[in-house]
């Protein structure tokens, strides 16, 4: 089958085979939002597909703990806990595509969308759950050293700094968050924070301070990266007098926010200032038929049990939309 874009900018196939089919609900991205879309749409027998995209599970996965997700009193691994919430949309129905959505056409139902591996989904509606991804720096060095000392994940990459001195940049939850959890490798984190106060809230804040391993470089950023081969040193800059000094490192982490992973639907969706998705009370994003979850949708909550809620939500909108306007296929 021939995938084609044509002159409007939509996507076209020109017959179809085992590389297209068609879909009552189909979920791009397997975060919180999406397998939790997936079950609820799985449970109304709307046999849900949803393409992983990157990594099954999206940032949750790559969290060492989850102590805020109601029901694990004793908290949860960020990776078990996607795998609960796979096997139980699994049990209803939905499939798993470790795939990912490379081109969109939201102009007309059925909605379409081609695959990397070079399927194309016909889909009466789309829940998108794409998440977002960590915000870079935009210094001298971090591209170069990223993956040889400079990382975005303290769960993949923490074990290679065993004994080492590592600092994290950022003054949230998630900055402080993974600081705790260096501290079982690295000899010392430094927290390298902008202002004087964390914006993390307190029981981690209080956490992080009582911590003998964690120091806190407040009112700094860094300038730049350098090393060998591997990060070897920082330069920060102090934020209130201008003063620059060199500190040597071998690791850097971090953790500055996230941006919303919506470029496969520029001027398809409407988007706020910072490109998150706008949807309505109802999950519903411009497109009738097209709803959005978690922290694609979200820069205010942000939290596994937000975003699984939204995914619920989600799905149980198409559910009505498919009941009011079916598509005959
Ligand atoms: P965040 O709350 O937006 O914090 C980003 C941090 O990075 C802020 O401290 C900010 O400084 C700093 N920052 C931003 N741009 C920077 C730059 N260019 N250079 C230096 N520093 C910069 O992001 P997050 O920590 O990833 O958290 C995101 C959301 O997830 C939040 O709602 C958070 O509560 C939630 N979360 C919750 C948990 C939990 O409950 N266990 C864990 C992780 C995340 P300023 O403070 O000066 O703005």
């Amino acid at each position: 089958m021939d995938l084609n874009m044509n002159s409007a900018g939509a996507i076209s196939s020109s017959n179809g085979d085992d590389k297209e089919e068609f879909v009552r609900v189909l979920i791009i991205g397997s975060g919180p939002a999406g397998l939790s879309a997936a079950l609820y749409a799985a449970r109304a027998d709307l046999e849900p597909v949803v393409l992983t995209g990157m990594e099954l599970g999206g940032q949750v996965s790559l969290t060492f703990a989850v102590e805020n997700y109601p029901g694990f009193p004793d908290g949860i691994g960020g990776m078990e806990l996607v795998d609960l919430f796979q096997k139980q949309a699994e049990r209803f129905g939905a499939r798993i595509e470790f795939d990912l959505a490379a081109e969109v056409d939201l102009s007309n139902r059925p909605f379409k969308v081609k695959t990397q591996n070079g399927k194309l989904y016909l889909t009466e509606t789309l829940i998108i759950t794409t998440g977002a991804s960590a915000v870079h720096l935009n210094v001298p060095g971090e591209d170069d050293f990223t993956g040889r000392g400079v990382s975005y994940c303290a769960t993949c990459d923490g074990w290679f700094f065993k004994e080492k001195e590592v600092i994290v940049v950022g003054g949230g939850d998630s900055a402080v968050e993974e600081s705790i959890f260096l501290t079982r490798y690295a000899e010392n984190v430094t927290i390298v924070h902008r202002r004087d106060e964390l914006r993390a809230g307190s029981i981690l804040s209080e956490r992080a301070k009582s911590n003998p391993k964690i120091k806190f470089a407040w009112n700094s950023t860094v300038k730049e990266i350098s090393g060998n081969g591997a990060v070897k040193s920082v330069k920060l800059v102090d934020t209130q007098t201008g003063e620059e000094r060199d500190q040597l490192i071998d690791g850097v982490f971090i953790f500055i926010g996230h941006s919303p992973n919506t470029s496969l639907f520029t001027e398809q969706l409407d988007m706020d200032e910072n490109n998150y998705l706008k949807v309505d009370h109802l999950m519903q994003t411009s497109v009738p038929g097209v709803y959005a979850a978690g922290e694609v949708a979200d820069p205010h909550f942000r939290q596994v049990i937000t975003s699984a809620g939204m995914g619920a939500a989600a799905a149980i909108q198409a559910n009505h939309f498919l009941d009011e306007f079916p598509l005959d296929n």
